[in-house]
């Protein structure tokens, strides 16, 4: 054999070694970026955004006297803030409670003092309605509510005049209290939820409270963060 069919062989092998040694190089990359995204705590997907689509979680009917404290030692595990629509007649026998979510950070608003129809009401009627579960609220935390609630979500434009709160609604309702279904709840909500929504929830039912949990979980590996009324509506 001449020197000239040696060399072919020998620069075949040579090519097949330097191939091969560039299919490592190009299999190691993604392995690479998949570990130093889990020492980081997210995926790659996760780690190419990390602007969060913000939600905000409401309650209202509140304070209860064992699932309002139950639902708060979850959300203080979570490190999730909430609005708490209270009924004025619930913050009078249950003040401890009523405290306890403003020290930990969550908003504070008004529902009636005794969920009451305030767009079926004579104005006056509607007032003292609004006004008695302000004071109530006043008293226990020392600060006036910036938001209303109002019970049904009947409101009316001539009541606008009579005070400064800002009026709030929602976004999804999953009808907690009618159906008092935890695996429903997260559910309705989950499927339906988009960014900047209102969530509407009842933290008078134990199911209610387990399905908050089961949300904020599932929501925020999706990328969710959940943020204050002031956040979703002053922003
Ligand atoms: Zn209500």
């Amino acid at each position: 054999m001449k020197w000239k069919d040696k060399k072919l062989p020998i620069l075949l092998g040579i090519n097949i070694i330097l191939l091969l040694i560039n299919m490592m190089f190009t299999l190691e990359t993604p392995v690479k970026e998949s570990i130093s995204a889990q020492v980081a705590g997210v995926t790659p997907a996760e780690s190419e955004s990390n602007v969060k689509k913000k939600i905000a979680l409401t309650f209202d009917d509140g304070p209860h006297p064992e699932y309002t404290p139950m639902l708060l030692d979850g959300l203080k595990e979570r490190n999730v803030s909430a609005a708490f629509f209270l009924m004025g007649k619930n913050a009078e026998k249950y003040p401890e409670i009523v405290e306890r979510m403003y020290k930990e950070g969550h908003t504070i608003g008004n529902h009636s003092y005794s969920h009451v129809q305030l767009s079926e009401m004579e104005e006056l009627e509607a007032c003292k309605e609004m006004t008695k579960a302000n004071e109530v609220i006043k008293n226990i935390i020392g600060k006036t509510p910036d938001y209303i609630r109002p019970p049904f979500g009947a409101w009316s434009h001539n009541l606008d005049c009579i005070t400064n709160m800002i009026v709030v609604l929602w976004d999804v309702d999953p009808l907690d209290w009618k159906c008092q279904n935890t695996d429903l709840v997260v559910k309705r909500v989950v499927s339906n939820v988009e960014e900047d929504d209102i969530i509407l929830l009842h933290d008078s039912y134990e199911t209610t409270v387990e399905a908050t949990f089961q949300i904020i979980d599932t929501l925020e590996k999706e990328g969710y963060e959940f943020v204050s009324l002031d956040e979703i509506i002053l922003e």
